[in-house]
């Protein structure tokens, strides 16, 4: 494709990374025939090539309108157009700078800039988050469906494995998981101990800074990055092999902090280092000896919701479904399976309409084998899913638990 980008961006970092990636799109549209609000909206601006064709118009200085904010809006950062794109459109990588560039110039109605206000200030702090879920809980039975069901029930936090092997590895707690699900991580420590590997959290850890880099904060995604880094930053000089990430949806955000922070001289080497020793869970197992584990629950039947933050964004497609395999489950077809689910890290808040649309159609596919249960790999896909579902959902990791006292 050919460009022409306008004065104010074309030598900045930004404009030469967007630059690239226009060039290499050909133009050709076969993104738009996985492109999940293409599919349900059928309008050109709503698939990728259109939305390419509105931050090239941008980069080349072409106004922009409320009009053009809606399309990025809508756009899930799924990334199954990257999956799917011939030539290696970085796609993820472009919107988030038209995103970044539009947010300035365009000025969202109170109501909205409340709202992305809010979650930003709620959802990345635990101490804020937890008392909005207990409040949810008491109310939890005067609320209609699917909000009560999208409130977990209240999880007891057994205790952690005692630190006892040489082998030692990190955990991303994060930020709405522990409270959520704390059950999550601990299943994560239990797991890793019977193969020999002790699972350790650092104190200061918290948000991976994806919610600030989604909804257009960009300066205190980099803050929470840095935060992270200086917590984790001992334990990976007295040797800690990996960081293990157990939602996908952050997993996929510390794998960048390299290039998000590859500017910053104070941090950039240690971000790089960070992305290196990122590892999802499921990662870390396929490479760990499994026969040990022995799942209590082994045999069930299980529809894994793959989310797209590991099968779009890292690339790890059919790995954790392998791992379940081996185990001694058996997986249920999931048609479809490469659709998101409409969670999008805040998407299913702030795109409502969409967001059940498409988690309507996802429970349907998962539940079209008949599985005896549903599990996924990313908390913000299985709270969203659970809100549309009477039939529960867990976190994979949480079927590998074994039988009490083995
Ligand atoms: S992003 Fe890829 S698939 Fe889509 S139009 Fe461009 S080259 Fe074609
Ligand atoms: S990231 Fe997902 S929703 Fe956005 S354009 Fe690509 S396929 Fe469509």
């Amino acid at each position: 494709m050919q460009t022409a980008l306008a004065d104010f961006i074309r030598h900045t970092p930004q404009g030469i990374e967007a630059d690239a990636i226009l060039r290499s799109c050909v133009h050709c549209g076969f993104c738009n025939a996985t492109c999940p609000t293409y599919q349900l909206l059928g309008d050109e601006l709503d698939g990728p090539r259109g939305r390419i064709y509105l931050i090239k118009e941008m980069l080349e200085g072409r106004a922009v309108s409320r009009r053009t904010l809606t399309h990025l809006d809508r756009c899930l950062s799924c990334r199954n157009c990257e999956t799917t794109c011939p030539s290696g459109v970085q796609y993820g990588r472009l919107v988030d700078i038209g995103r970044e560039l539009i947010e300035p110039r365009v000025e969202r109605p109170w109501f909205e800039r409340l709202q992305r206000w809010a979650l930003r200030k709620t959802i990345p702090y635990p101490a804020r988050f937890t008392p909005w879920l207990r409040l949810g809980r008491l109310v939890r039975p005067l609320l209609p469906g699917s909000l009560k069901r999208s409130i977990p029930a209240f999880q007891t936090a057994a205790a952690w494995p005692r630190p006892r092997h040489a082998r030692r590895m990190l955990v991303l707690q994060g930020c709405v998981q522990p409270v959520m699900a704390p059950n999550i991580n601990l299943v994560t420590a239990r797991v890793l101990d019977r193969l020999g590997i002790s699972l350790i959290a650092a104190e200061n850890a918290g948000c991976c800074g994806a919610l600030h880099h989604h909804t257009s904060d960009p300066t205190g995604a980099l803050d929470f990055a840095r935060r992270n880094i200086d917590a984790w930053w001992p334990a990976i000089e007295a040797g800690a092999e990996a960081i293990v990430m157990t939602a996908s949806g952050c997993g996929v955000h510390v794998k960048e902090y390299g290039h998000l922070l590859q500017r910053d001289s104070a941090y950039a080497g240690k971000a790089r280092r960070v992305s290196e020793l990122a590892r999802d869970i499921s990662e870390v197992l396929t490479k760990e000896n499994l026969s040990v584990l022995k799942p209590a629950s082994a045999g069930t039947k299980l529809a894994f919701h793959a989310p797209c933050t590991l099968q779009h964004g890292q690339k790890l497609t059919g790995v954790v479904e392998k791992i379940l395999r081996d185990t001694g489950f058996t997986l249920t077809p999931v048609p479809d399976a490469h659709l998101c689910c409409g969670s999008a890290g805040t998407y299913s808040l702030l795109q409502p309409a969409l967001a059940r649309r498409l988690r309507e159609n996802k429970i349907q596919s998962l539940q079209s084998g008949g599985p005896d249960l549903m599990v996924t790999a990313n908390i913000g896909c299985l709270a969203h899913l659970q809100s549309g579902s009477r039939q529960p959902l867990r976190h994979w990791i949480e079927v590998m638990d074994g039988a009490a006292g083995r």
